[in-house]
């Protein structure tokens, strides 16, 4: 059970989860379209069309990003109904509050991140 915060506290983040992804899903949806719309023209000449694809790659990645960062999010509000949030999935630590108001969808504390990391050679932008 989360005890080591209280319900206020609880609600805190939640609530702020719940907006993040309200906001997400807004984002999404516009950049969906907007992905669409920018289909290449059949007319542009193929500077233009490098310049389309490279934009377009871009927006895609973008909305990869969100939509991993829209399933850690969900994730985290079921973290919080089922009473786990603010531990961490690998060694079950307490995460330190300051990481969890930075970041409320971590699911991991800064030492196992950081291992995960390095086994991941991936960096993410850490916050202790
Ligand atoms: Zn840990």
């Amino acid at each position: 059970m989360c005890d080591f915060m209280n319900k206020d506290q609880l609600a805190f983040y939640k609530g702020q989860i719940e907006r993040h992804i309200v906001e997400l899903e807004e984002r999404l949806n516009s950049q969906a379209s907007q992905a669409i719309a920018t289909d290449t023209n059949e007319m542009a000449d193929e500077i233009d069309r490098a310049s389309i694809e490279e934009a377009r790659r871009l927006e895609l990645n973008r909305i990869e990003h969100d939509k991993l960062h829209l399933r850690n999010l969900k994730g985290a509000l079921r973290r919080i109904s089922e009473g786990e949030f603010g531990y961490c999935e690998s060694c079950g630590e307490q995460i330190s509050l300051k990481r969890l108001q930075a970041r409320p969808e971590s699911r991991f504390c800064l030492e196992c991140q950081s291992t995960k990391e390095f086994n991941d050679n991936h960096v993410f932008r850490r916050v202790a």
